[in-house]
């Protein structure tokens, strides 16, 4: 069920603490913890820690939570002094989506090109 924590569920486990993590922020209802294979100085991962799939449903689920991602992801910009970013949830594999636990990139710390491929 939506929700609840996945036992194959990468970063449920980082949520669990099985799986360790560096970990930025911590809120109530998110965690936000640095990307294994960075794409940029900064580039950190904001996460519901309740189980979705993708960030839709987690908006459509939790609208509350899918906002507090969003500003987590600002306080990230802003702790890291990243004065432009860019916040991307990838869905769907043909996007790049590999760990199926809505989560949000939040880049900076160089500039960034347009469109992405
Ligand atoms: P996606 O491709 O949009 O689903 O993003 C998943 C991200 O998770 C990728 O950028 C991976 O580098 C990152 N990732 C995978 N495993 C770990 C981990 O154990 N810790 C931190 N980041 C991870």
């Amino acid at each position: 069920m939506a929700g609840e924590a996945r036992s194959d569920c990468l970063f449920c486990k980082i949520v669990a603490g099985e799986v360790p993590a560096t970990v930025v922020r911590e809120t109530e209802t998110t965690l936000a913890f640095r990307d294994i294979n960075p794409q940029a100085p900064t580039h950190v991962l904001i996460i519901p820690k309740v189980h979705h799939p993708d960030a839709a449903s987690l908006a459509a689920a939790e609208p509350q939570i899918a906002a507090d991602v969003l500003r987590e992801a600002q306080e990230v910009a802003t702790e890291e002094k990243a004065e432009s970013y860019r916040i991307v949830f990838n869905t769907g594999t043909g996007a790049g989506q590999t760990v199926f636990h809505a989560h949000a990139h939040v880049l900076g710390g160089r500039g960034l090109q347009w469109p992405p491929g």
